[in-house]
């Protein structure tokens, strides 16, 4: 049980013997031979009316109520056990309707109220008693002052038992002091007590020397003076709520106000901090790369940009930017998946940081390019130091789960100086200096002016080249290919020339790699390939060549891997009418180990379309035996450097010898390149070689000089006298039979 309730009832307790004692004497001393008509008015108007006769003075919490001089009336009329009685039912009728009312007021409570009212009115009774004597004889003579001092005693006495019990009570459930509570609560009620026993003995004097019907009237007016003043009392109230509600309202509406301007400052804080992160985060992005957290070029571009600024004011301060793309990054990215290719990256960028000095910037341009910013160097070997540690650390392998892959890079220098106006000519020249160290397999290249020329030439080449194709400055040239044994054309391999409207005459080593880079090597390849079949078809059918002549197209790595290849060859052949047969694509072996499986699946779809396939410059590709076997050509064509150098009965010779054994066990037909000398057509002849191509038979030639040509078909048939032992003809002679008119 809780402490207060095991209070509550200690004191309930305690009071009953009092309350006992009391209900008891008023029994006992009860005046049953007074009970009347007024002895009932008197106990009606109390227990059952007094209770509305209750004012609440304004902005206090004094109740007036006529219940306590309706008891002091009583007691002085009718004596103290009327009282009591009277007092007792009051309290406990009051108490209950209250209940009844819905209020939360324990049964307890109402017991406990009782027994207070009960024991002060009977403790009352009896102090009067015993100072004043018995009841009727201080009636008797209220003019007397001892009725006065009776009056007060009364007050006194009701308001100290009640107050103190009330107290008493209220601190237990409280749990706060008696003294707060008497202050707080009881105190007021004195002047109710007072009130109380003021109108009691005002009303008995009124009965005695009045009579009933000047007491009747007073009564009247006091009832209405009393109504007024309630109503009076009421307005304030009511005026009072009103005013107090409006307030409330107010107090309400300024904290709604409040509270949504908490919430505002709230949202805008929250907007705000929202805004600063997202303009970090855009800041970050715009200067940072997303992938490996590095700066971005726009960041690297603004560090270029303040050193040139810095170098402008102070000749003496020093710069670099090295510039760098990984080797071998696509073909990474294409066999081991992007999401591969991206650790790669991630894993390059964090050597890159680790290698770098304080006061340097590494950024990543785009895909596998990065550059580096050196800003604190003395001399320049520091610059080449830091060039070399970076090829020699991204050439070590990378493991990539349970991978191990190899990369490596070309390193491009370009140093800080005068010239430098923009960040982007800096960028440019180390770009320049990367591209010479990959092309010549160094570690790092540092840029001279040399380099920028070339490359302006290239980028003119590639600017010239555009138009080429428009204008139709390709030419396509054709070099006689030769059967060894019977010196017979065995076809034509078509050779492109460009006809540069200033340059003259432009090789294909020179734009074949820069139309591949730009990938204008597909359209061009398509046009050469077109205008070369027509140009066979034409001459199968106005020289009546031999039915099995081939033509030979070159067939660049890059257009090998396009999708659409097969079918764009399908469609030539079809437009030019020529037999698939007599078409044979080359393709340097290097193209085909290039990617392997996948070339492996092409040729077979060109296979199928009937077309014949040739490995070019075989010999300098590194095919493995293996992939050797399962390429789907038709022939093998020895790279000229082997039949160049066999004449000194070098190892190139035994190459030539191995090849040719190799290509007989495969059942693959051999064209040897660059047969220059009458002696390495002997050597290659009795070596068992089929066939042959070089400046000996024919130079690549123009349209019209093979249309010549073809003409005498007795040169064709037999370039060569068939004798194997005698050297047939004189080189000069021969040179004189082909030479290009
Ligand atoms: P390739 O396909 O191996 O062509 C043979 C090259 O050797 C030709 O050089 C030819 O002129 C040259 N040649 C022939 N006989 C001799 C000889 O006795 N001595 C010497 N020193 N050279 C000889 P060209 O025409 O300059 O072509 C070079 C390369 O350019 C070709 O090598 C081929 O890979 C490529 N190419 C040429 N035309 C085309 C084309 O239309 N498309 C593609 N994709 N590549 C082509
Ligand atoms: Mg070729
Ligand atoms: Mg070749």
């Amino acid at each position: 049980m809780e402490r207060k309730e095991k209070l509550t009832n200690i004191f309930v307790w305690a009071m009953l013997p009092f309350g006992l004692a009391a209900a008891a004497w008023s029994l006992v001393y009860f005046p049953f031979e007074e009970v009347g008509i007024g002895m009932a008015a008197l106990a009606f108007t109390t227990i059952f009316l007094s209770s509305y006769f209750s004012i609440q003075l304004p902005r206090t919490k004094i109740h007036l109520t006529i219940s306590d001089g309706m008891i002091f009336l009583s007691m002085l009329i009718f004596g103290g056990p009327f009282a009591v009685v009277l007092a007792t039912l009051e309290a406990a009728y009051s108490s209950w309707s209250i209940r009844r009312q819905g209020s939360p007021m324990k049964l307890k409570s109402v017991l406990i109220n009782t027994l207070i009212a009960a024991f002060a009115t009977f403790f009352t009774s009896v102090t009067i008693t015993l100072i004043f004597g018995p009841m009727e004889n201080m009636v008797k003579d209220t003019g007397n002052l001892m009725f006065f001092w009776l009056l007060a005693v009364a007050a006194i006495s009701q308001f100290l038992i009640n107050s103190f019990c009330i107290s008493l009570v209220i601190a237990i459930k409280t749990d706060t002091t008696f003294r707060n509570v008497w202050n707080e609560y009881c105190l007021n009620a004195l002047v109710m007590f007072v009130g109380g026993a003021a109108m009691a003995g005002l009303a008995v004097i009124a009965l005695q020397q009045i009579n009933i019907k000047l007491f009747a009237a007073v009564i009247a007016v006091f009832t209405l003076v009393y109504f007024t003043y309630r109503r009076y009392v009421d307005d304030i109230r009511i005026t009072a709520a009103k005013a107090e509600e409006s307030e409330r309202k107010r107090a309400e509406q300024a904290e709604t106000h409040v509270a949504e301007l908490e919430h505002y400052v709230a949202e805008m804080e929250k907007t705000s901090v929202a805004l600063r992160e997202s303009r970090e985060m855009l800041f970050h992005a715009a200067y940072h790369d997303e992938l490996t957290g590095l700066p971005n070029g726009n960041q690297v571009i603004d560090a270029i940009r303040e050193q040139i600024e810095k170098r402008k004011v102070d000749p003496q301060h020093n710069f670099a930017v090295l510039f760098l793309d990984l080797n071998r990054f696509k073909t990474i990215n294409d066999s081991l998946g992007h999401e591969t290719g991206d650790v790669l990256i991630k894993h390059v960028a964090k050597r890159l940081q680790k290698l770098l000095t304080p006061g340097d910037i590494a950024g990543r341009f785009s895909g596998d390019e990065f550059a580096i910013l050196m800003t604190q160097f003395a001399v320049t070997k520091e610059v080449t130091d830091l060039a070399a540690s970076v090829a020699k650390r991204l050439a070590e392998p990378f493991r990539l789960g349970n991978r191990r892959v190899f990369t490596s890079v070309g390193v491009g220098i370009a140093f800080g100086n005068g010239i430098y106006a923009e960040p982007r000519e800096i960028l440019r020249d180390a770009d320049i200096a990367m591209y010479y160290a990959k092309e010549n397999q160094k570690d790092f290249v540092i840029f001279d002016k040399k380099m920028h020329m070339r490359a302006v030439t290239l980028l003119q080449l590639e600017t010239d080249l555009r138009f080429a194709v428009e204008r139709e400055e390709l030419e396509i040239f054709y070099q006689p290919i030769v059967g060894l044994g019977n010196t017979k054309l065995a076809g034509f391999e078509a050779l492109v020339r460009w006809n540069h409207p200033t340059r003259g005459q432009v090789l294909p080593s020179e734009f074949i790699p820069v139309a591949e880079d730009t990938g204008m090597i597909v359209p061009m390849t398509l046009q050469i390939l077109k205008t070369a079949c027509l140009q066979f078809v034409d001459w199968q059918r106005r020289f009546e060549t031999d039915d099995n002549l081939t033509i030979s197209v070159n067939l660049s790595g890059k257009h090998f891997a396009h999708p659409e290849l097969v079918r764009q060859i399908q469609s030539i052949l079809d437009e030019t009418n020529l037999r698939p047969q007599c078409l044979k694509l080359e393709i340097t072996e290097s193209a085909m180990m290039a990617n392997a499986e996948n070339a492996i699946a092409m040729l077979k779809q060109i296979r199928e379309i009937g077309v014949q396939l040739s490995i070019d410059d075989f010999g300098t590709g590194h095919s493995s035996l293996s992939y050797l076997q399962r390429f789907p050509v038709n022939t093998l064509k020895i790279d000229r450097s082997f039949v160049n150098a066999m004449e000194d009965g070098s190892e190139n010779g035994e190459i030539v010898r191995t090849v040719l054994a190799l290509a007989k066990i495969l059942k693959l037909d051999v064209v040897a390149e660059g047969i220059e000398s009458i002696t390495q057509f002997h050597q290659l002849r009795v070596l068992g070689c089929e066939y042959g191509q070089g400046y000996l038979f024919s130079r690549p030639l123009p349209v019209r000089e093979i249309e010549k040509m073809l003409a005498n078909k007795f040169q064709w048939e037999d370039i060569l006298p068939a004798h194997e032992f005698a050297p047939l003809i004189q080189d000069d002679k021969f040179k004189e039979l082909t030479a290009v008119h």
